[in-house]
C-alpha cells in the first residue's frame, strides 16, 4: 500500500506519459488551441484531482476536456460542464464560490473532492479500454489514501462509474455482484470490514449533451450532491 501523500503523488502523475495516443492528443490541443483562448497557455499535462486530501466526498467524472482541464490545469475547471458541476456544489454549500476559470480563481471546496479515472483529456471525450486500464493506477491508489476519510462518491455518468467499482473493491469496500447498474439517483451502500461504509451515488454526467437537453437540470445535479454531502457529514 502506498505511503506517500495526495499531493505526492499528484506531483507524479502530472508528468505521466504512459498513454501515447493520449498524450499526443492533449500536447497537440495546447498547440493548436481554441481560437478564443489563443493568448493562454495550456496545461497540456495529466490533470490532477482537486480538493483537499481529507475529503469526506469524492465526486468522479470521465476524464478532461481538451479545452477545461487540459487548458486550465484543474478539473472541470473552464467549460461547461464545470459550470454546472461548480454552480451546484456552491448551491448547496459545497463549493465557496459558483464560478471556475483558472487554477488560481481561489475556489476551496469543503471536505469534497473532483477527480477522474482517466487523467487526460481523450478524443471526442472517449478514451479506449486500455487507456481507462492504464490510469486504473491513479485512481486506485488516490481511493487508497482518501479511504480513511471518505464517506461518499458521486459518479457522473455510466462511464466513471463502470471504471470506479473496481478500484474501490480493490481499495477494500465490499462490491455487491453483479455489480449495481448505474442510473441517474441509484444509490449503493458499500460495506468495508475494515473502516466505514461508503455511500456511492450515480448522476448523469453534467456533459452539455445532458444539461443543454434538459435531461440533467441544476436541481438534478444538486440534488444528488446534497444527499452525498449528507451521507458524508458535510451537510446537515
Ligand atoms: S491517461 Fe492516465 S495513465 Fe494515461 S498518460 Fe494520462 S495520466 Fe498517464
Amino acid at each position: 500500500m502506498s505511503r506517500r501523500t495526495l499531493a505526492e503523488m499528484d506531483a507524479e502523475l502530472v508528468d505521466c506519459r504512459r498513454c501515447p495516443r493520449l498524450v499526443a492528443w492533449r500536447e497537440q490541443v495546447a498547440v493548436e488551441k481554441r481560437a478564443a483562448f489563443r493568448d493562454e497557455t495550456y496545461w497540456g499535462r495529466p490533470v490532477p484531482g482537486f480538493g483537499p486530501p481529507d475529503a469526506a466526498m469524492l465526486i468522479v467524472g470521465l476524464a478532461p476536456a481538451a479545452h477545461g482541464g487540459n487548458r486550465t490545469g484543474r478539473m472541470f475547471t473552464g467549460d461547461r460542464s464545470g459550470d454546472v458541476l461548480f454552480a451546484a456544489l456552491h448551491a448547496v454549500g459545497l463549493a465557496n464560490q459558483a464560478t471556475a476559470v483558472s487554477r488560481d480563481d481561489g475556489l476551496a471546496l469543503r471536505g469534497v473532492r473532483v477527480t477522474a479515472p482517466v487523467h487526460c483529456a481523450p478524443p471526442d471525450n472517449k478514451p479506449t479500454p486500455t487507456e481507462r486500464d492504464t490510469c486504473r493506477r491513479w485512481i486506485d491508489e488516490e481511493l487508497r489514501l482518501l479511504a480513511p476519510t471518505l464517506r461518499s462518491v458521486v459518479v457522473l455518468g455510466g462511464f466513471g462509474w463502470q471504471a470506479l467499482f473496481p478500484a474501490l473493491a480493490d481499495a477494500g469496500w465490499a462490491v455487491p455482484r453483479p455489480r449495481p447498474k448505474f442510473g441517474h439517483g441509484a444509490h449503493v451502500v458499500l460495506a468495508n470490514g475494515q473502516g466505514q461504509p461508503l455511500d456511492v451515488f450515480g448522476c448523469f454526467h453534467v456533459s452539455q449533451q445532458n444539461t443543454f437537453t434538459g435531461r440533467l437540470t441544476p436541481a438534478m445535479v444538486e440534488a444528488v450532491l446534497a444527499d452525498a454531502g449528507r451521507a458524508a457529514g458535510l451537510l446537515g
